[in-house]
């Protein structure tokens, strides 16, 4: 027997943090529930808006500032999550993003005259949901489990994560939105299965194919379209629609964003009802004018055919990724709002050949999934959980203090990863091997856990050695770093226990501060790598000098030189890497000349070799 003590238990509840609509649901007693906002909508919009005064707007009242203030809101910023810059040309392409002049590192949305990471951004609608459910509930909600793809990469999980943190949520799990979806239909009481998870949403198309064996759940495979979904079923409605007004009215309203914006949310209406009724009217009106069109169910059908085709290449792919044919698979689970049109449930019935579960309401599935996951997980002990992940990427510092990953921030443990280096000096024999956390480009400005020396390589010239460096993360959290000279397989390993001696705060304070200098860190890198090759190539003068071929230089020529030399070593002193670079540049077209007469000479001297 025990006693469920309310007061002591802070709520944990579950969010579906998603592209077009975002939702926070709780166990109500036994029954996951979701929180609805103020307005009384469950569906928060994933849509972010800046006011003039410096208000934050989220949800639905954010959705008519894009039409009022477009440039002051932002959304499907899901879509920038733990992203780079090269990494989104496509959606650039496509969305009305504006990202801040400098972003390499970091991306920075604009809204209004502030800048945010998306992160920051998916912060606020996360904020907002735990208002809603703070309302509701009456209590602080400081715990959430929080959905992601399937498909997100380390990356994008750990952005997610951060958005929590952020909006001051202890994120208890990141559980991927197929399994959240799973689990809110109860199917890990099957115990043995195949699952197959149909979400379409508003801009994206996901199916994945999961296995589920001792009530665990496995990702078999994922695939889908991240350019697929709701909105593109809105836009073919939206050109009928405006090409009727163009005839009708002779008026071309498609360069009017507001026109088009009114016209895109009556569209979306008679879209959504459609999934019901057999026939619904379109109804329009602007500037005294009216237009009006009743779409038949048969007709919308006709139009989204091809798009619903879409959905299915890729199911197939995954049911082949995952090795499983249709026969094999025992439920379809059914996510997202676009589900609900009958045209898109009779394809997958066919496809899978088995019918889909539609009982729970596809756009609320995976926040309910959501809820249960944090009631089991509230009702467990916290520090098994903590350790489910590593907090901080682990790596070893380089010739010139530049910190190589080994192994990344939230990577699953037991883990293990390696690298090979090699020296940086001829004729060296021991390696200083120094292991650091964080996620800080410089080594000094990240936790130095442990250094140790790995003896008695043979010596050889710079570059030839090969050392192998690998770390291993036991399931306790324990970090075993070994260092093998691969020539002579001389090894030496620590093992290093503090991983997890980081507070919260700490880890906070490192992941807030590597946001902050990112720009500041990737600079120092590179100054740092130009201060190396500064060294070697002053290194390598040196040594020229005292060549033979030296006394054959000019007078000029070895002044001009020497110039060079002293320059790029006072230059090696600067923070700024183009200037030592540039004095590289320089002390190469000095040294140029000798170069090629060392050429010359070691080629002349062997061929004279080959003489005698
Ligand atoms: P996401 O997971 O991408 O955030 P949702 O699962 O909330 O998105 O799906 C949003 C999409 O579902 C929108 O395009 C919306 O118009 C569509 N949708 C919602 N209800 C219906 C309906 N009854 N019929 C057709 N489409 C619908
Ligand atoms: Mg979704």
């Amino acid at each position: 027997m025990f006693q469920i003590e309310f007061d002591s238990q802070e709520a944990a509840v579950g969010i579906d943090l998603g592209t077009t609509n975002s939702l926070v649901a709780y166990m109500n007693l036994a029954k996951p529930e979701v929180i609805p906002g103020e307005d009384g909508d469950k569906l928060v919009p994933s849509v972010v808006s800046l006011a003039t005064d410096g208000r934050v707007i989220v949800g639905n009242a954010a959705r008519q500032e894009l039409i009022d203030h477009p440039d002051r809101s932002i959304y499907s910023v899901k879509r920038l999550m733990g992203r780079g810059i090269e990494d989104v040309r496509d959606e650039l392409k496509l969305f009305p993003f504006r990202i801040a002049e400098g972003s390499e590192s970091v991306i920075r949305v604009v809204l209004g005259e502030k800048t945010f990471t998306p992160p920051e951004v998916s912060a606020l609608i996360l904020r907002q949901l735990k208002k809603n459910a703070e309302a509701v509930l009456g209590t602080p909600v400081t715990k959430a489990v929080i959905t992601v793809p399937a498909y997100f990469n380390d990356a994008q999980r750990q952005a997610t994560r951060d958005a929590g943190r952020i909006a001051g949520l202890d994120v208890l799990r990141l559980v991927n939105e197929p399994t959240a979806a799973a689990l809110a239909y109860g199917l890990d009481k099957r115990q043995e299965g195949v699952i197959a998870v149909y979400d379409l949403g508003g801009g994206t198309f996901d199916i994945s194919i999961l296995k589920l064996h001792d009530g665990i759940f496995e990702v078999l495979a994922t695939n889908g379209d991240t350019h697929l979904g709701g909105d593109d079923i809105d836009n073919r409605l939206l050109r009928i629609a405006l090409e009727d007004i163009l005839s009708e009215w002779g008026d071309d309203l498609s360069h009017s964003g507001e026109a088009v914006q009114t016209l895109r949310r009556e569209v979306v209406r008679a879209k959504e009802q459609l999934s019901f009724v057999p026939s619904v009217l379109l109804a329009f009106e602007w500037n005294g004018k009216a237009y009006h069109r009743e779409i038949t169910r048969e007709l919308f059908e006709g139009l989204i055919q091809d798009i619903v085709d879409r959905t299915l290449g890729p199911c197939r792919d995954c049911m082949k990724d995952a090795g499983v044919t249709a026969e094999q698979i025992d439920e379809v689970v059914m996510v997202g709002g676009s589900t609900r049109i009958p045209l898109v449930r009779s394809a997958v019935e066919v496809l899978f050949r088995a019918r889909p579960h539609t009982e729970i309401n596809p756009d609320e599935v995976v926040a309910l999934g959501a809820a249960v996951q944090a009631g089991i997980l509230s009702g467990t002990v916290e520090d098994q959980l903590l350790l489910d992940v590593t907090p901080l990427s682990l790596g070893i510092e380089m010739y010139g203090g530049v910190v190589s990953k080994i192994i990344h921030r939230n990577s699953t443990i037991p883990a293990s990863a390696g690298e090979t280096f090699t020296t940086g000096i001829d004729g060296q024999t021991n390696v200083l091997i120094h292991v650091v956390q964080g996620e800080r480009e410089l080594a000094k400005d990240n936790r130095s856990l442990a250094r140790f020396d790995l003896k008695g390589i043979d010596p050889m010239p710079a570059g030839f050695a090969r050392i192998e460096v690998r770390f291993l993360i036991d399931a306790n959290g324990i970090l075993q770093v070994t260092a093998r000279d691969a020539r002579t397989g001389r090894e030496q390993s620590v093992e290093v226990k503090p991983s997890y001696g980081l507070t919260d705060e700490q880890v906070e304070a490192m992941i807030e501060a590597s946001i902050d200098h990112a720009e500041a860190d990737f600079n120092a890198a590179q100054v740092a790598s130009a201060r190396v090759e500064a060294e070697n190539i002053l290194n390598a003068t040196d040594k020229a000098r005292r060549n033979p071929a030296w006394q054959q230089l000019s007078e000029e020529e070895r002044a001009s030189v020497t110039t060079a030399v002293n320059r790029l070593m006072v230059a090696v002193n600067s923070d700024d890497h183009e200037v030592i670079q540039n004095h590289i540049a320089a002390l190469n077209d000095a040294t140029h000349a000798l170069a090629e007469l060392m050429m010359n000479t070691a080629v002349s001297s062997a061929l004279k070799g080959t003489h005698v």
